[in-house]
């Protein structure tokens, strides 16, 4: 049995665990280093068993913890080159990190780890989807301003999604965000609205995709409730209902979410 856990989602910080056969990779750690261990103890993921850690991008909800994480840890870092060589510069990670590029399909803790490229403001972007040991597949694709052919062919034939629903477009147009913020936000390089969000979740539900986890949740310009009543409705429209075709979870902002297991 593969499990995965989102240990802290949206604009503040984000981390999640995949596992598999005794064997986990943190994807991310924009949260504090103690934030990340007293999670992973609280979801029991063995630190023993923790053999890397891929990183999405260089923004600081992703990374703010990953200096002092490798401090302790020494484990690998895979990303892209942009990536990498974006965190070396700005030292977000010790001078002697062991750093790995992805570029291609890579076998990491016993885990076929394929990238696929994002959408996204930052130095080479990533998604990854991710294979167990089991030979189930995880795909998670957060921080994206819209859907890429990449990013779709990636996602489908995932039985778990971890996909970004950033915004309600409502709320980010009559919210507090400057112009300037708002069209960055919903730019084609910015994140994904719950509109957006929920016609992916419905395509890759109708290819297959059985629990879907929702990510990244904007703390001024959304809500779980709007996130997921959106998704929801988008998909009883066309015939899908929540817990008979698929299950749905938002991802908590603040405390580790349940154990998703796959
Ligand atoms: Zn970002
Ligand atoms: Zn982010």
């Amino acid at each position: 049995m593969s499990k995965f856990c989102a240990l802290y989602s949206g604009s503040s910080g984000n981390s999640m665990v995949v596992s598999s056969g005794g064997a986990s990779l943190l994807v991310d750690a924009g949260v504090s280093c103690k934030a990340i261990l007293t999670a992973l103890q609280e979801r029991e993921v063995e630190l023993s068993g923790l053999q890397g850690i891929l990183v999405t991008h260089e923004h600081i909800d992703h990374v703010r913890g990953l200096k002092v994480l490798l401090k302790k840890l020494h484990i690998p870092v895979y990303a892209s080159a942009g990536t990498l060589n974006s965190l070396y510069q700005s030292q977000l990670v010790p001078a002697d990190a062991e750093l790995r590029v992805i570029a291609q399909p890579t076998e990491i803790a016993g885990m076929e780890v394929t990238p696929f490229a994002t959408p996204h403001d930052a130095a080479g972007p990533l998604g990854f989807a991710i294979t167990t040991s089991e030979g189930e597949k995880l795909g998670i694709a957060t921080d994206l301003g819209h859907i890429t052919q990449e990013v779709d062919q990636a996602l489908c034939g995932c039985g778990t999604v971890v996909l970004e629903a950033n915004y309600d477009e409502y709320s980010l147009r009559v919210g507090p965000y400057p112009q300037y913020l708002k069209q960055r936000i919903s730019s084609n390089f910015g994140h994904l609205s719950n509109t957006n969000s929920a016609a992916e979740c419905l395509r890759l539900v109708q290819k297959g995709a059985r629990q879907i986890v929702l990510c990244h949740l904007s703390q001024e310009n959304n809500t779980p409730s709007l996130a997921a009543e959106a998704i929801t409705a988008r998909l009883q429209q066309a015939g899908c209902l929540a817990d008979r075709d698929y299950r749905l979870q938002v991802a908590s902002r603040s405390k580790p979410s349940p154990v998703i297991r796959f």
